[in-house]
């Protein structure tokens, strides 16, 4: 059995405790640490589990985390707290010798920009230290790019077109409220779109491209072009794609709050002066909004995301729609959390175990889609996030 760390005590840290805790056969104990030990605490309680343990750490000192990880005697950390910290998180476990996965790339607190350069550029040092990294290991990026690689190998010779589209439609009775840490959310959806095609990126403006899309169980939605993470590692990985895009749905209530931060200067990430202290806005932004770990409670509805995929089979053109539906109070049942921090930490457990279980195992920094599907497929199905395919229809796309 192996010893896990979990770093991060948010929505998404609960459900990879809650589920890395049901996997009595692939887990042993599992150190739960995060800034504020008390979060940690309160999910060791709800879960009952005597493996969890629990501890506080600054994820940005990377000194610290190598020595809880040595003390510990870890052989994986899961990184579930903020994109800010994966570099810091990366270096630690490359000083302590051990295996590392995350579910978001990097991004430098002070410029709003993501990108897999800087955690690919650790690639040849994790080769030659004998560990793994195993990058973008949730939703999406993470299910959504393993749907491709799944996808690109029972159904297709050639990806040409790839629409990755996700739709929540649940409604948490709050005016405005973000599903995930309201920075990182807003930050998110304010930048630029961009999206992959004929060989290169085209940039567009923030929400320039609206289409209504139809969700399976749910019905059409206004559904958003916007720039998202999975898209740079696909296209490297599957360089058939002539064409990649990413699109969300957002309401209009949800889009004229955002319109009204952004004009009013509350999404700015510059720090500015407020009686002589100084307050980063946006940070200010998220102390006021409900925290997302509390909008379970009364969450009603669906989430639905998933891939569209048009390219050639047999010399033939041929459609693909690969989905999966979750349902927030189902979610909340069960891990006390709403449905986006579930599908995002089911997956990270998943790719947990196949790192533990040796089925995806190899020196390196990797993305999920570089791995054979097929097993972490199976996996969805068992734990809570099974998935439909749908052949030959019209893509609307
Ligand atoms: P939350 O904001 O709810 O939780 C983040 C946690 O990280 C908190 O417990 C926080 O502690 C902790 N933390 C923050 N900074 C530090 C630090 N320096 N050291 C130690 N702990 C720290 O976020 P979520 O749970 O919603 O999201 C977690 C991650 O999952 C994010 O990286 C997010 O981008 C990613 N994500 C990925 C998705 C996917 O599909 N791939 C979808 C949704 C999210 P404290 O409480 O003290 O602030």
């Amino acid at each position: 059995k192996k010893d896990i760390i979990i770093i991060g005590a948010g929505g998404v840290g609960r459900v990879v405790a809650y589920k890395c805790a049901e996997q009595k056969e692939t887990f042993g104990r599992i150190l739960l640490a995060s800034r504020t030990k008390s979060k940690c605490d309160e999910i060791k309680e709800a879960i009952g589990d005597d493996r969890i343990t629990t501890a506080s750490i600054d994820a940005m000192d990377t000194p610290a985390v190598v020595q809880l990880i040595k003390e510990f005697g870890a052989d994986l950390v899961i990184h579930v707290a903020l994109p800010y910290q994966d570099l810091a998180i990366m270096d630690a476990c490359l000083e302590a010798g051990v295996h590392y996965l995350d579910t978001a790339n990097y991004e430098p607190e002070d410029e709003a920009k993501f990108e897999y350069k800087w955690q690919w550029a650790y690639h040849d040092k994790y080769k030659e230290s004998g560990i793994m990294g195993l990058l973008g290991c949730g939703f999406d990026p993470g299910v959504t790019s393993i749907f491709t690689a799944y996808a690109a190998k029972h159904y297709f010779d050639e990806i040409q077109y790839l629409d990755i589209v996700d739709c929540n439609a649940g409604d948490h009775g709050h005016p405005f409220a973000t599903n995930f840490n309201p920075e990182i959310n807003i930050r998110e959806v304010t930048q630029k779109g961009k999206y992959w095609e004929n060989g290169q990126w085209v940039e567009t403006e923030p929400h320039q491209f609206m289409k209504e899309l139809t969700y399976p169980g749910i019905g059409p939605k206004n559904s958003y072009l916007i720039y998202h993470e999975e898209l740079e590692s696909l296209v490297k990985n599957f360089p058939t794609i002539k064409r990649a895009r990413f699109w969300m749905t957002f309401s209009d209530e949800y889009l004229t709050h955002l319109r009204v931060i952004q004009n009013i200067g509350m999404a700015d990430i510059e720090p500015i002066n407020y009686e002589g202290k100084q307050i980063v806005p946006i940070q200010f932004l998220k102390a006021v909004l409900p925290d997302p770990k509390t909008l379970g409670t009364n969450y009603k509805g669906w989430t639905s995301i998933g891939c569209r995929i048009r390219g050639v089979k047999d010399g033939q053109e041929r459609t693909l729609y690969i989905y999966n539906n979750t349902n927030h109070e189902v979610a909340y049942e069960e891990t006390g959390t709403q449905g986006v921090s579930y599908t995002t930490g089911v997956p990270a457990m998943i790719g947990a175990k196949m790192m533990m279980t040796g089925q995806w195992m190899k020196s390196g920094v990797f993305n999920v889609e570089e791995f054979d599907p097929d097993p972490f497929m199976e996996e969805l199905n068992k734990n809570g996030l099974p998935w439909e395919v749908e052949q030959d229809i019209d893509l609307e796309l």
